[in-house]
């Protein structure tokens, strides 16, 4: 086993975590999203939200038109490599 040291390993998905402010519950929705200004059309970033969040979240990038679509958590380790 090398994860890297800080005991984060990045394809594992068991533990995620809302990335909503302050926010510790545990995120069961990733948010991709996309910045035409920053990232090309394919690239997709990701946002993780829990149920509370997830429409918070949603709301935030939608309003800047960077909202593409929101998946659950378990589909983005399939779809992202
Ligand atoms: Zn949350």
């Amino acid at each position: 086993m090398t994860d890297s040291p800080d005991g984060r390993a990045e394809d594992a998905i068991d533990e995620v975590v809302c990335s909503a402010k302050g926010c510790r519950s545990s995120a069961t929705w990733g948010l991709r999203w996309n910045n035409p200004r920053l990232h090309t059309a394919e690239r997709r970033k990701v946002w993780l939200a829990c149920d509370e969040h997830r429409g918070h979240l949603e709301h935030f990038l939608g309003a800047r038109g960077f909202h593409r679509d929101t998946v659950p958590v378990g589909d983005l380790a399939a779809s992202d490599g």
